[in-house]
C-alpha cells in the first residue's frame, strides 16, 4: 500500500524517467529513491528516509525552494537533468491531494540562469538523411540557426565552433565517435518529423524546401524545447536563421585553436587571444556577437565593406565613440531578459533592468542623429517605438522591489488606484493599532500594557499578571504566558481584518498587475529583440573602432582576388604583450606568381609569429576590423588553413605525427585558389628523411597546383630552399639574425632569401644547456655537416638527371631483377617455372 502522495509522485516520475525529479512539497523540493541517492552527495545535503506507506521507507533528501537555482546548477553541471515539479493549485483550495505538474526540465542545453554572460549556451540537434542537418538554439537569448551540408567533416567543424552544451541525436547516430566531446541526449526519430515548427514559423516555409534535412533537425530541437518547458511559448525565438556557407568562412577547429581566436592554447581563457585585444564591448550581447564574428569571418565583399564603413565612422568620431561607450555601460542583457520574460521567470527587478535599458534608447537615437557618422544613422529605426513601454515600466515598478514576485511591494504608488486605496486602508489600520496602545494605557492605567502581533493570534493586547486586577471587563482572554496574559477586543479584531484583508488583497493584486506588465513586455518581444540586435552591433562596431584607435590599426583595402600586400604588419596579440613598442613590423607580399614563401631561420627568430600575423590580419579584415599594419590590401580568403606546431591529441589516442598528417591531408583536400595556408614545420613529427621528403612533396604539391593558394611555409629543412630554383611560384624568406662571435641576436626582421645556418646550438645556449654538452653538440654537428656536404656534392653532380620529384635517387635495376620483373609468369607451365628457378640460382 503506498500513500496517495507517493502514487502521485510515481506517476509524475514516470513522465521524466531520465531526470532527477524535484518534487515540490510546501517550502521544499524533495527527491526520493534513486534520485535522492544520486543527488545528496552532489548537493552535499543529508540523505534521510520517508515512510512511503505500508511501513516501507524510501531514501529522501530535499532543498529549500528559495535556493533552488544553485542546486539546479550543481546537478546540471554534474551532467544530470532535473525535472522541476510544482504544486499547480492553491493547497488551501485543493480537495484531497494538491495537483502537481512538471513545469520545466532543465538540462545543460536548456539552462537559462547562471550562464556565462559573454558566451552563448547552445542546445543542438543533428539529423542525417543523405545530407547532414544541424540546428542549434540558445534558449536564453532566442537565437535559432539551421545549417545543412553534404559533408560530415563540415558538420563536425561547425559543431566544434558552437560547442553545444547538449546535443540531441536519434538512436542510430548515437554510437559514432564524432559526438564524443558533447553531452548527448538520445531522441526518438519521430520527434524530428513533427510539424509544430512549420506551424509556428509560417513565414519561413521556404526553408523547409531549401534545407529539408536541417529543418528536420530543427523540428527535433523545437519538439525538445516544448517538451522541456510545457505550456510555455518561447516567444523570444523570433525566427529561424539559415546559415549559408557561401557567406561565412569555415574555420577548422585546429585553425581556430592555433590562431588563438577566442581561447588561448594554454587554456588561460580569453587572455592572449585575438578577442582580448579587440574586445571593448560593454554589453553582454555585444560581447557574444563579437566572439561570433571572430569565429565566423565574412566572405562577401559588400558585407565586409559595410562593417568597415561603420568602424571607420566611429574611428573618426571620437566624441560619439566616447558617448556610446558611456551609454552602453547602462545597458543590461536584453536578450537574456527577454528569455526570462518568455519563460515566465523574470521578476520585478528584471523588468526594471529592461526599463532602464529601453530608457537609454532615446539618448542613443539622439547621439546617432547628431553624430557625424551617417552610416550609423541606419540603426535609428530599430531603436524606435519602445519609449511608451519604457515609460509604463518606469512608472509601474518599485525600484526597491524584492526578488520574489509573490510578496508584494512590486509596484510604485500612483500606478494603480485600487492598490493605493488598499494600501492606505492597511496603513490607516496599522496607525490606529499603534495609537491603541497609548489610548488603552490611559484608559486602564496599566503602564506596561503592550499591543503586539503574531501569526497565530493576530493582533493582541498584552498585560502582565501583576496588573490583572486592572483588566477591563470587555477584554477577551486568548492566551496565558508565564508572566503575562494576552487579550483581544472586538474592535481590535475588526481593524485587524481590515489590515490583513487589505494586505492580502494588495499582494494578490500586485502580482496580477505585474503579470499583466510582463505579458505586455512579452508582446513587444520582436521589437525589443530588434533593438537588442541593433545595440549589439553598434556595441561591436564601437569596440572595433576603439581597438583600432588604441592599437593604431588601419583600414584594409579589400579585393575579390589578386595579390596580398601587407606593409609593416604586426601581430596584434604579441604586440600587445610587449609593453614597449619593440615589436618589429614586417611586410608580406604574395602575388599570383610568387605565392608560396618558404621561411627559414633559427628557432625563436619569429617565424611562427610572422605567419600567424598574416593569418590574423586577413581574418581581422574579414570580420570588418581595422588591421595592425601601416597598409594592407587583402584579397578575400575563402579559407584560412593552419598547420602549426606539434600538438598531441592525446584524448583521441593519436600520435603527434598522425595528427599532423591528418591536418595536412585536410588542407590539401580542401584548398582552393583563394585559400591562405600557414604551414609551420611540416614533417617535424617523424624521422628526419621521412619528414624532409614529406615537407618537400607538400611544398611541391602546393606550388604545382593550378590554383596557386597563398602559402607561408616555415621549415627547418634548409634543403627545401633549393625549390626556389625549380619552381616559379616558390620564393625564399628568412628571419634576420645578428651574430656577435658565438652569440646571436634575434632581429625579428623578415628578409628575402634563405637562411644560411640554423643556429640551433646558439639557441640551446640561450636556453641554458650545460657548456660541456654544447661543446659535444658542436663536434657532432661539424661531423654531420661535413658528411652531408659530400653527399650534397654528389647530389648536385646528378642534378641533370634528377627530375623535380627525385629527392631519392632511383638506382638502375640489376639485370637479373630486370629480367624477373619482365617475366610473364602466367605464360609458364609449372615445369618451365621450376627450370627457370634452377637456372636463376645458377646465375646468381
Ligand atoms: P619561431 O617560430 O621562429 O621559433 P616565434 O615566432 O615563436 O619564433 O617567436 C619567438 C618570440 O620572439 C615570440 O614569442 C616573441 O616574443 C618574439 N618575436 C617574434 N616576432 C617578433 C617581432 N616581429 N617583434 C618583436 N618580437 C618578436
Amino acid at each position: 500500500m503506498t500513500t496517495p502522495m507517493m502514487q502521485q509522485y510515481k506517476s509524475i516520475k514516470s513522465q521524466a524517467p531520465d531526470a532527477i525529479l524535484f518534487f515540490r512539497l510546501g517550502d521544499f523540493y524533495e527527491m526520493f529513491g534513486e534520485d535522492a541517492r544520486t543527488a545528496a552527495p552532489i548537493l552535499e545535503i543529508a540523505l534521510t528516509g520517508r515512510d512511503s506507506g505500508g511501513g516501507e521507507r524510501i531514501p529522501m533528501c530535499g532543498v529549500p525552494h528559495h535556493a533552488v537555482d544553485g542546486y539546479l546548477l550543481k546537478l546540471v553541471s554534474a551532467g544530470y537533468k532535473v525535472a522541476l515539479c510544482e504544486q499547480v493549485e492553491d493547497p488551501q483550495a485543493a480537495k484531497g491531494i494538491v495537483r502537481r505538474e512538471i513545469i520545466r526540465i532543465i538540462s545543460p542545453g536548456t539552462l537559462t540562469d547562471s550562464l556565462v554572460e559573454q558566451a552563448n549556451n547552445f542546445l543542438a540537434a543533428v539529423y542525417h538523411e543523405q545530407d547532414w542537418g544541424l540546428a542549434f538554439v540558445d534558449v536564453s537569448t532566442g537565437e535559432f540557426t539551421v545549417f545543412q551540408t553534404e559533408s560530415l567533416d563540415i558538420l563536425t567543424t561547425e559543431l566544434s565552433r558552437i560547442r553545444p552544451s547538449e546535443l540531441l541525436l536519434p538512436a542510430e547516430l548515437l554510437k559514432a565517435k564524432h559526438w564524443r566531446p558533447y553531452y548527448l541526449t538520445q531522441r526518438e526519430k519521430k520527434t524530428y518529423q513533427h510539424t509544430l515548427l512549420e506551424q509556428r514559423f509560417t513565414e519561413q516555409t521556404e526553408l523547409f524546401q531549401e534545407f529539408p534535412v536541417a529543418m528536420k533537425a530543427a523540428n527535433g530541437l523545437w519538439q525538445y524545447i516544448l517538451e522541456t518547458s510545457p505550456g510555455i511559448d518561447p516567444s523570444h525565438i523570433l525566427k529561424v536563421n539559415a546559415y549559408r556557407p557561401e557567406h561565412w568562412m569555415l574555420l577548422d577547429p585546429w585553425t581556430r585553436r592555433n590562431l588563438e581566436l577566442t581561447e588561448s592554447i594554454r587554456g588561460q581563457g580569453k587572455k592572449g587571444t585575438l578577442l582580448s585585444v579587440l574586445d571593448f564591448t560593454k554589453t553582454a550581447f555585444g560581447g557574444r556577437l563579437l566572439r561570433r564574428w571572430i569565429e565566423q569571418p565574412l566572405l562577401l565583399k559588400g558585407e565586409i565593406e559595410k562593417r568597415l564603413d561603420y568602424v571607420e565612422a566611429l574611428v573618426e568620431d571620437s566624441f560619439l565613440r566616447g558617448d556610446l561607450i558611456q551609454l552602453f555601460n547602462k545597458v543590461f542583457d536584453l536578450e537574456r531578459l527577454m528569455g526570462k520574460v518568455s519563460y515566465g521567470t523574470a521578476n520585478a527587478r528584471d523588468l526594471l533592468s529592461l526599463a532602464q535599458t529601453l530608457g537609454v534608447l532615446p539618448q542613443l537615437r539622439a547621439l546617432l542623429a547628431e553624430g557625424k557618422s551617417e552610416p550609423l544613422q541606419a540603426f535609428i529605426p530599430a531603436l524606435e517605438g519602445l519609449d511608451p513601454l519604457a515609460a509604463t515600466l518606469e512608472q509601474a515598478i518599485n525600484p526597491e522591489a524584492p526578488i520574489s514576485v509573490k510578496d508584494g511591494n512590486l509596484l510604485k504608488a500612483g500606478y494603480s488606484k485600487e492598490i493605493d486605496e488598499l494600501r492606505s486602508i492597511s496603513s490607516g489600520g496599522k496607525a490606529w493599532v499603534a495609537k491603541l496602545e497609548s489610548m488603552e494605557k490611559d484608559r486602564t492605567g496599566i503602564r506596561s500594557l503592550k499591543v503586539g502581533y503574531n501569526k497565530v493570534f493576530g493582533y493582541y493586547i498584552e498585560v502582565t499578571h501583576a496588573n490583572s486586577h486592572l483588566i477591563p471587563a470587555e477584554y477577551i482572554r486568548k492566551q496565558t504566558l508565564a508572566n503575562a496574559e494576552r487579550f483581544i477586543t472586538p474592535e481590535l479584531k475588526e481593524y485587524e481584518q481590515k489590515i490583513l484583508g487589505a494586505e492580502e488583497k494588495v499582494t494578490q493584486l500586485e502580482y496580477q498587475l505585474f503579470l499583466e506588465l510582463r505579458e505586455k513586455v512579452r508582446q513587444h518581444a520582436a521589437k525589443i529583440l530588434e533593438a537588442a540586435h541593433a545595440l549589439a552591433e553598434i556595441d561591436v562596431y564601437t569596440s572595433l573602432a576603439e581597438a583600432a584607435v588604441r592599437h593604431h590599426y588601419s583600414r584594409p583595402v579589400m579585393k575579390g582576388e589578386g595579390g596580398l600586400t601587407i606593409i609593416e604588419g604586426r601581430h596584434p596579440v604579441v604586440e600587445s604583450m610587449l609593453q614597449d613598442t619593440s615589436f618589429v613590423p614586417n611586410d608580406t607580399i604574395l602575388t599570383e606568381d610568387k605565392h608560396l614563401a618558404l621561411i627559414t631561420g633559427p628557432n625563436m627568430a619569429g617565424k611562427s609569429t610572422y605567419m600567424r600575423q598574416v593569418a590574423l590580419i586577413v581574418l581581422m579584415a574579414q570580420i570588418g576590423s581595422f588591421v595592425p599594419a601601416q597598409q594592407a590590401t587583402i584579397p578575400i580568403a575563402d579559407h584560412i588553413f593552419t598547420r602549426v606546431g606539434a600538438s598531441d591529441d592525446l584524448a583521441s589516442g593519436q600520435s603527434t605525427f598522425m595528427v599532423e598528417m591528418y591536418e595536412v591531408a585536410h588542407i590539401l583536400r580542401h584548398v582552393t585558389p583563394h585559400s591562405l595556408i600557414i604551414l609551420d614545420e611540416v614533417g617535424r613529427g617523424t624521422a628526419t628523411y621521412d619528414g624532409l621528403s614529406i615537407a618537400w612533396a607538400v611544398a611541391e604539391y602546393l606550388a604545382g597546383q593550378e590554383n596557386k593558394p597563398k602559402t607561408l611555409f616555415a621549415t627547418h629543412y634548409h634543403e627545401l630552399t633549393d625549390l626556389e630554383e625549380t619552381h616559379a611560384g616558390i620564393f625564399n624568406l628568412h628571419v634576420g639574425v645578428r651574430e656577435h662571435g658565438e652569440e646571436i641576436v634575434f632581429l625579428h626582421k623578415i628578409i628575402p632569401g634563405r637562411a644560411d645556418r640554423s643556429y640551433g646550438i646558439q639557441v640551446a645556449k640561450l636556453a641554458g644547456l650545460p657548456a660541456n654538452l654544447l661543446h659535444r653538440a658542436k663536434i657532432i654537428l661539424h661531423e654531420l655537416e661535413s658528411s652531408a656536404k659530400e653527399s650534397r656534392q654528389e647530389h648536385l653532380l646528378d642534378k641533370e638527371k634528377t627530375t623535380q620529384l627525385s629527392l631519392f635517387e632511383v638506382q638502375p635495376l640489376d639485370p637479373l631483377l630486370q629480367e624477373v620483373s619482365e617475366l610473364s609468369v602466367e605464360d609458364l607451365t609449372p615445369r618451365q617455372a621450376l627450370d627457370y628457378l634452377f637456372d636463376l640460382k645458377e646465375r646468381i
